[in-house]
């Protein structure tokens, strides 16, 4: 079993120059995907404009495979604004591509898990995108366009102490926010109101071996146990 330093450990090296937003975002990825279960490391992080040229030119005017459609300047990597991760192997040296990989053995693949908790952090995740999906890749982007990046345009300061409350968990309703679990393992997540906890009903009751249906005409959600 890897302690939480020697994940960490494994993407020091690409935690320079991040702007300090995505940083704490990345920090607290590890940190919670250490949590389920699922150490990752960090294998991009701040790609200068030169780099990213280097890498356009993989699979187009160099050999190798096609990883990237950004060229140098419109990656949201050249301005320290987003980072690619991987799956850690238990033998912490070996990483793993693979998105269906399910390492803590919960049913749900770790890069999914990985990803909806990047999103809850504030990251857009390249899983999401249409056209040319980049799995590893996540970023904020605060609004900006590359191009006003170049230009020197910065997230305001307002957008950072945000996007840190979100991160921080400090944002609206994070003090609610409740883990369901079933032998220890997360099923759900849900919020604690009033001493009642709110948690999707189809999530608890199917990892309980229940089936769900819903009746829309009397408004009933019944829950079936054979
Ligand atoms: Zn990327």
């Amino acid at each position: 079993m890897l302690t939480l330093d020697q994940v960490k450990s494994k993407s020091a090296g690409w935690l320079g120059n991040l702007h300090p937003v995505i940083l704490a975002g990345a920090s607290a990825l590890i940190q919670r995907s250490y949590a389920k279960g699922i150490p990752i490391v960090i294998t991009q992080g701040m790609r200068t404009i030169a780099e990213q040229n280097a890498l356009y030119a993989q699979g187009r005017t160099k050999p190798g495979n096609i990883v990237t459609n950004a060229r140098g300047g419109t990656s949201y990597h050249n301005y320290g604004l987003a980072i690619d991760f991987a799956l850690l192997l238990p033998d912490g040296k070996n990483v793993s591509w693979d998105i269906t990989r399910d390492g803590n053995k919960d049913t749900i693949a770790d890069w999914q898990q990985v990803a909806q908790e990047a999103k809850r952090l504030g990251f857009a995740w390249g899983g999401d995108w249409t056209s040319f999906k980049d799995y590893s890749h996540l970023e904020m982007t605060f609004g900006l366009t590359t191009e006003q990046l170049r230009a020197g345009r910065q997230p305001t300061v307002q957008q950072v102490k945000d996007a840190l409350a979100v991160i921080n968990g400090t944002a609206p309703g994070a003090d609610q926010a409740v883990v369901v679990t079933l032998n220890g393992v997360q099923i759900t997540s849900g919020m604690l109101e009033n001493g009642t906890t709110y948690a999707p009903v189809r999530a608890v009751a199917e990892a309980l071996g229940a089936s769900v249906t819903y009746d829309a005409a009397s408004r009933t959600v019944k829950l079936v146990r054979e």
